[in-house]
């Protein structure tokens, strides 16, 4: 029987966790065109409605290079400590807002460092911005914990250094480490010094793989570099045999199902950049249903017109996903989560597990 979808009005009420979004793809319009006052930079648009409308629009070329262009827009911004924070404590509150419990927000210092600041100026702005995002969210009535993880571009040459930062600023405010930037060209294991750096420190990191390359850049993610979560991960699929009966899964795809490598799932982001043609046809569901430790992000709010209840209705739609479904992936992110072990059993325990149990009990 196909129930009628969940709204986003009551997926906005179900606790949900988020791993894989861009502070840097989720600014407000608004701010957008605050800042670009300020430093007097033109921006395509000038009003909130009709800016958010060239964001779409201009990442809905299909074509991830063309997608990161506009980013230029959105960095110009995050170029002053003031700027760091607001920008930071305003996605706080907006993931809040939208029943986010628990964000882990991603950005690259060092495309931040145009106006003067340093490196670490740019990581303790932003911290204090979540901080002061978080305190901001609990007095609108909405509880909400976030930590940072910090991008290397894989393009450039800067990859250790950032990964150092990320050790330096750890328990203080820093979670993990990620590589972003485009894909195609730029295998992850061009970085393996950097990653092999992290493992010794036993510091944890995901990496941007299987999004607009294949097979090989996920390979290379999980067995040359050792990431323990890869962000987006879709392209797992072409690992997945369906000629005969069933699903035959090769090593790779067996390998990151059984070992619990979380896949930072971003749907509609995906249809942007090419790495699906269709919520329908996108192998969420699939990877979902096949066991994999599928978790549901947002990527980049801005660009893709996107949030987290969103995206859950929109998987509730072409799926007829219900809470249970919803409740696993967020159960998925909170175990993946790069947070201390008894934190996230708290979030699970106390937080996620009671609250779906209550609304399946009154669905
Ligand atoms: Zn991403």
């Amino acid at each position: 029987m196909i129930s009628a979808p969940l709204s986003h009005d009551e997926i906005r009420s179900a606790p949900k966790v988020v791993l894989h979004e861009h502070l840097d793809g989720g600014l407000r319009p608004q701010t957008l065109i605050d800042i670009a006052g300020e430093i007097g930079r033109p921006l395509p648009a000038d009003e909130p409605q009709a800016l958010a409308d060239w964001f779409f629009d201009a990442a809905n070329s299909g074509s991830l290079e063309r997608y990161l262009e506009t980013f230029a827009h959105t960095v110009a911004a995050m170029q002053t400590p003031e700027h760091c924070a607001r920008i930071a404590s305003e996605a706080v509150q907006d993931l809040a807002a939208d029943g986010v419990v628990y964000a882990e927000l991603r950005y690259a210092p060092e495309q931040q460092l145009t106006r003067g600041m340093s490196l670490d100026e740019v990581v303790e702005s932003t911290v204090a911005g979540l901080a002061e995002g978080e305190r901001l969210a609990a007095e609108a009535g909405h509880t909400i914990q976030t930590g940072t993880i910090l991008c290397g571009m894989r393009q450039a040459n800067r990859v250790k250094e950032i990964a150092e930062l990320a050790v330096a600023h750890r328990d203080k405010g820093v979670v993990g480490f990620d590589i972003a930037g485009p894909e195609r060209g730029f295998l992850p294991q061009k970085h393996l010094a950097a990653f092999e750096y992290l493992r010794r420190e036993c510091m944890p990191f995901t990496i941007h793989a299987g999004e607009s390359d294949g097979l090989d850049s996920i390979l290379g993610a999980v067995a040359d570099c050792g990431a323990q979560r890869i962000g987006h991960g879709v392209r797992i699929t072409d690992d997945i045999d369906r000629s005969g009966f069933g699903a035959q899964l090769g090593r790779l795809a067996t390998y990151i199902r059984d070992r619990r490598i979380a896949l930072e799932v971003c749907p509609s982001s995906n249809l942007q950049t090419g790495a699906a043609d269709s919520i329908a046809t996108h192998p969420v569901n699939d990877l979902y249903r096949l066991g994999f430790r599928v978790t549901v992000n947002n990527d980049n709010r801005l660009m893709s017109r996107t949030h987290t209840s969103r995206e859950f209705h929109l998987l509730s739609e072409a799926f007829d996903w219900s809470w249970s479904e919803i409740a696993n992936c967020t159960v998925n992110a909170a175990e993946a989560a790069f947070l201390p072990y008894p934190e996230r059993r708290v979030l699970i325990d106390e937080v996620i597990r009671p609250a779906y149990a209550a609304l399946e009990r009154s669905a």
